[in-house]
């Protein structure tokens, strides 16, 4: 495995975009209303770790989050690869507001996990459900979010 430099400071720029966004008060306070509301104790979170690098699944797709059963959350970026052709048609903006929503997704999903186990459909159902309510409720709707929920839940 080969990582350039351009890899790294594209990464930590990453994981500093999904640090900062994933411990906003006003997405704080939703995670915790979103506990609420499943009756998963907070207790039950034991740490969430943003990683730097992407992590591979044996079928070569890409994992945005896993969680253990010990409570431990790791969350993880997208390849560079994904973002090099969306930079050009997307543009800086969008990129990072994708980077930003699927942070958000992935945590939520794996959340959901705690209390739902094994059951996918039912988490990513939920896990699309709260996205929208979350995204409705941003004080300033951002044009782009529709077309970007879009792209993140439908493609896998
Ligand atoms: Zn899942």
């Amino acid at each position: 495995m080969e990582f350039s430099k351009n890899h790294l400071s594209f990464y930590m720029k990453y994981a500093l975009i999904v640090f900062n966004t994933l411990r906003k008060p006003k997405f704080r306070e939703f995670l915790d209303w979103v506990l609420r509301r499943e009756r998963i104790r907070e207790n039950r979170v034991k740490d969430v770790q943003i990683r730097m690098f992407p992590l591979r699944k044996e079928n070569g797709k890409g994992l945005a989050g896993k969680c253990n059963s010990k409570g431990k959350i790791f969350l993880y970026p997208r390849r560079l690869e994904f973002f090099r052709d969306k930079m050009q048609k997307l543009g800086r903006e969008k990129v990072n507001l994708y980077i930003k929503s699927r942070a958000r997704a992935a945590l939520i999903h794996e959340l959901l996990h705690l209390k739902y186990a094994s059951d996918e459909d039912k988490v990513r159902e939920l896990t699309r459900k709260y996205f929208n309510i979350f995204t409705k409720h941003q004080p300033t709707q951002n044009p782009d979010s529709h077309k970007i929920a879009k792209m993140l839940f439908t493609q896998r």
